[in-house]
């Protein structure tokens, strides 16, 4: 987990390739639903591209419930962009044990609004997987291809400073209920995301190797 802007995606694929784990990607399981020219793809394309918004919960619960069931037996999962508000940790609560599932790290990339703000600011997304790519770092303003897939990158209409603040304090109102829940729980392990891309790895790595706030019982 970690506010927009915060690296998790980069983080959590790098886990995934790491520890050879499948990887649901809760942004571009949306984006690529919502290519898709039926009424439900319809919807989020307007939610997540024209609007820029957090698709509903129970729009959400359809897509999850399709995704759960196509889930690889024999490989763990790394989870980015779920759960970002209460409803979904209890989706999760009760759907893992009946898939023989537990958690065993939960992640919080922590960077500061102001620093998200200058993120996103200069970000361009790829139109094929949303790989977030910084001007300046990962492209040149006039490179028109992501590096990592080759799709075609734009910047998305509503990343202007204002509208950018504006979804920040929306979407932390609804994350900060769960990070509260995590970290009275005592699961929360939470990383300084405002290093380079290698150190915020780094970090989650000697977590892991430590055992950290390792969750032994989740349900109990
Ligand atoms: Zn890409």
């Amino acid at each position: 987990m970690g506010p927009q802007g915060s690296g998790k995606g980069t983080q959590a694929r790098m886990l995934a390739e790491k520890f050879n784990l499948q990887l649901f990607e809760t942004g571009s399981v949306l984006r690529e639903i919502a290519d898709q020219d039926t009424e439900i793809g319809r919807k989020i394309d307007d939610i997540i591209n024209k609007k820029g918004q957090f698709v509903p919960w129970k729009l959400l619960k359809k897509v999850l419930d399709q995704k759960v069931s196509k889930f690889d037996k024999n490989k763990g999962i790394v989870f980015d962009g779920t759960p970002r508000r209460m409803e979904e940790i209890k989706y999760w609560e009760n759907i893992l044990p009946t898939l023989n599932r537990k958690i065993d790290y939960i992640f919080y990339v922590a960077i500061s609004k102001e620093e998200s703000v200058r993120r996103l600011s200069i970000r361009k997304l790829c139109k094929e997987n949303g790989h977030p790519l910084i001007v300046g770092k990962d492209i040149s303003e006039e490179d028109k291809k992501c590096p990592i897939c080759g799709s075609e990158v734009y910047r998305r209409e509503d990343d202007t400073p204002e509208k950018i603040l504006n979804r920040l304090e929306w979407n932390e109102e609804l994350l900060s209920p769960v990070i509260k829940y995590y970290k009275e729980k005592n699961m929360l392990i939470e990383v300084n995301g405002e290093q380079s891309v290698e150190n915020v790895f780094g970090e989650i790595i000697k977590r892991i190797e430590n055992h950290e706030s390792r969750i032994i019982n989740l349900y109990s």
